[in-house]
């Protein structure tokens, strides 16, 4: 098959819907012989836990496909070719595509090249849309987001199958782009195992006994209220999952923290509270309990308490000598400071070299570990 070259890209592609498992099994085997393809996914979260995949598009420099995992059940056809090193895809902001691939099929992906990554390394801009990005590159003007429309609907029109299409279509020349300038810096792997992490940590993320962590306002919580909350976030976690319905479903993170605070919750309160009375019907019982069990767990097995970054002693000029390192390194390597290390990044490491309990932060990663980790532990020396 012919290499995908950019100057060879062409406006109109044909595209192909793949209906059935030998096609696709046909397709995967062409695609091994690659380089590099470009993927997207369309899915559905708006009522379920887990995301329902509704299309995966593929472009592999010539043509279009549109896979329709609603028409066929076995698309495990996908797996090798999602596996394999040897061939890069490309996805654009990929974090949501990943989960769904991998929670729907347990598809495992490697060598995937996020343009959005990629972009914010190359210095085009932090969290760039699709759109931008195409324009920026292409100097081509999609028309505006199509994500409200219901891409579980069959038969899809023509017009969401032109969306999904070009969400594959102009990824590969971005990619091409973006690929010879992050080379050229030798920041290409920097992009791969950024998304390595990011995999990874949906991989890990089955483990609930740290979900309170990301509820809202955790912090506000003494460690009697904290240990409720553990106990409550993980519960709601599981019946989230189990029902596939999404957790605000469940109960929201401020009514959790609220009932964490009250020293005895009743019905009646959930309802004066502004609970939603379907959850209270279905839950509320259960809520209540669980607070009773988590009241039972002795104060030694308590969570350490949250400690809000501004609240760490000598915490700004803490995070004003990391930041400087940042500075530093940023410009000796040409990369972006805040794509090489953010504000949370910097408050993370300080509160991990402290021995603070707080969110964990996949980006701390070898390759920033490599260029920040030394000047950062000379840095910290003076607060120790
Ligand atoms: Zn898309």
């Amino acid at each position: 098959m012919a290499r995908f070259h950019l100057e060879q890209h062409q406006d109109s592609v044909h595209v192909e819907t793949v209906f059935n498992a030998e096609r696709l099994q046909e397709l995967c085997q062409s695609w091994q012989t690659l380089d590099f393809i470009a993927v997207d996914t369309e899915f559905d979260r708006t009522n379920t836990y887990f995301h329902r995949l509704a299309l995966i598009q593929i472009y592999d420099g010539e043509e279009v496909y549109l896979i329709d995992p609603l028409a066929f059940d076995d698309i495990s056809a996908l797996t090798d070719i999602f596996k394999t090193t040897s061939v890069v895809k490309a996805f654009h902001s990929c974090s949501e595509d990943l989960e769904a691939l991998y929670h729907q099929y347990g598809f495992e992906l490697n060598q995937v090249f996020d343009t959005q990554i990629a972009a914010s390394l190359d210095g085009i801009g932090l969290s760039v849309g699709y759109g931008s990005i195409v324009e920026h590159f292409l100097s081509l003007v999609l028309d505006k987001e199509h994500t409200k429309t219901d891409w579980l609907q069959r038969p899809l029109s023509q017009e969401q199958k032109v969306y999904a299409a070009q969400d594959v279509q102009y990824l590969l020349p971005v990619y091409y782009r973006l690929r010879d300038s992050l080379l050229e810096k030798g920041l290409f792997e920097c992009v791969i195992e950024d998304v390595n992490s990011i995999f990874s940590a949906i991989i890990q993320a089955d483990d609930y006994s740290e979900a309170y962590l990301k509820v809202k306002g955790a912090f506000r919580l003494n460690q009697f209220q904290l240990n409720r909350l553990q106990k409550l976030a993980q519960w709601r976690e599981t019946l989230a999952r189990d029902n596939n319905i999404p957790k605000t479903f469940v109960f929201r993170d401020h009514h959790l923290i609220e009932v964490c605070q009250k020293e005895k919750t009743t019905i009646s309160d959930l309802l004066s509270m502004g609970c939603n009375r379907g959850s209270i019907r279905k839950y509320g019982a259960e809520l209540i309990r669980q607070i009773e069990l988590a009241d039972q767990v002795s104060k030694t097995e308590w969570p350490e308490p949250l400690q809000p970054f501004h609240k760490i002693p000598q915490s700004k000029k803490m995070f004003s000598a990391l930041k400087a390192e940042v500075e530093n390194v940023s410009q000796e390597h040409n990369i972006p400071a805040e794509a090489l290390c953010n504000r949370r990044l910097i408050e993370y490491y300080i509160k991990m070299t402290l021995g603070y309990k707080g969110r964990p932060n996949r980006f701390w990663n070898s390759w920033r570990q490599s260029l920040l980790e030394q000047p950062f532990k000379q840095a910290m020396q003076e607060f120790l």
